[in-house]
């Protein structure tokens, strides 16, 4: 059996907007995903004895049971025990490049590169969907961090439609190393300020999830239109994350002053992306920002957008 070295992009929300409660207790959202080139590597190693073993070279990642990679290798061996008998466990290596619970899906992705690795590793041969459905199991992001791109997510984020690739765009992100924001607090905290509002019945919900497949933000993707894309992000959350956290408005607000194309939180935040038209446009922006905020505690990363999800970079017997 084979090792593989995985990469595992991070994603941003371009947009994100929540319509109302569903009967499971997540809720239905329309949002579209984008890939980036900030990536985390995974290492999968055939282990023989039944067990998962996994390390991770970042602190605030837990390297038990609770490690999302972890509960994907354990789907995969409840989902397929005869051949986890036959040729045993694991050893999940997680390099960890993407910043962590800052609305960029880290633990989605490397889900997401555990279910391709193992179904490589085991030679299940598993179409996409198959796929899909089981990253389904494990989180609403983790079918997008699969195939990665550009794409319309709709129902709790699971349901997707891809959308012509933007892979010419450029990103900064910025982030207070020590802000972490939990994402149900963030969904918990927007239905008890906005629940009031939410869309009640079925086929309104139905109608304004299909609606968002014309509406103005797909149009500007399909158009490659990057001035409109920028005035069109949109993220719910915001509301929510910007008035209980100021550092993250003060940083939206210096990356609105310094010419960014457009800027926007990140999923539940705190990142904050801001798009650029060029790579010296991005770290021209990064370095203005940097010297308006003045706090050695917040982090920059001048990334790309990427037209990929999860890629197999080496495999080795
Ligand atoms: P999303 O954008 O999907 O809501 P996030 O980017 O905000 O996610 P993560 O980086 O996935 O957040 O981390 C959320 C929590 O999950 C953290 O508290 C972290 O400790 C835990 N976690 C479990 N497994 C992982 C993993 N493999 N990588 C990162 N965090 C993980």
């Amino acid at each position: 059996m084979r090792s593989y070295s995985l990469i595992a992009p991070a994603k941003i929300n371009l947009y994100l907007e929540i319509l109302g409660d569903r009967p499971d207790g997540y809720h239905e959202l329309v949002m579209i995903l984008q890939s980036i080139d900030l990536a985390d590597k995974i290492d999968l190693r055939p282990i023989g004895t039944d067990a998962i073993r996994i390390h991770c070279d970042h602190p605030q990642v837990p390297q038990d049971q609770s490690n999302l990679a972890y509960r994907a290798a354990e789907l995969m061996v409840e989902q397929f025990p005869d051949v986890y008998a036959r040729f045993g466990g694991v050893e999940i290596s997680i390099q960890k490049n993407i910043p962590v619970a800052a609305g960029l899906a880290g633990g989605s992705t490397n889900a997401a590169a555990i279910l391709v690795g193992i179904d490589m590793m085991w030679q299940l041969g598993l179409t996409q969907p198959e796929l899909q459905d089981l990253a389904a199991k494990l989180g609403s992001d983790v079918p997008f961090c699969l195939g990665g791109g550009t794409a319309l997510a709709t129902g709790r984020g699971e349901q997707l439609s891809s959308l012509p690739s933007l892979d010419s765009l450029y990103v900064v992100l910025a982030k207070d190393r020590n802000l972490m924001i939990s994402t149900p607090w963030a969904y918990q905290a927007y239905r008890a300020e906005f629940g009031h509002s939410y869309v009640q019945d079925a086929k309104t919900l139905k109608s304004r999830a299909e609606r968002m497949h014309s509406g103005p933000i797909v149009q500007a993707i399909i158009n490659k239109n990057h001035a409109q894309i920028a005035q069109r992000l949109h993220n719910d959350l915001e509301k929510v994350v910007l008035p209980t956290t100021p550092p993250v408005s003060q940083l939206r607000e210096a990356f609105e002053s310094c010419g960014a194309l457009g800027t926007m939180m990140s999923g539940s935040g705190p990142t904050i992306f801001a798009l650029a038209t060029s790579q010296a446009h991005a770290n021209e922006m990064q370095q203005q920002v940097k010297a308006m905020i003045r706090d050695p505690d917040v982090e920059f990363w001048v990334t790309k957008f990427s037209n990929r999800g999860i890629q197999v970079v080496s495999a080795v017997n």
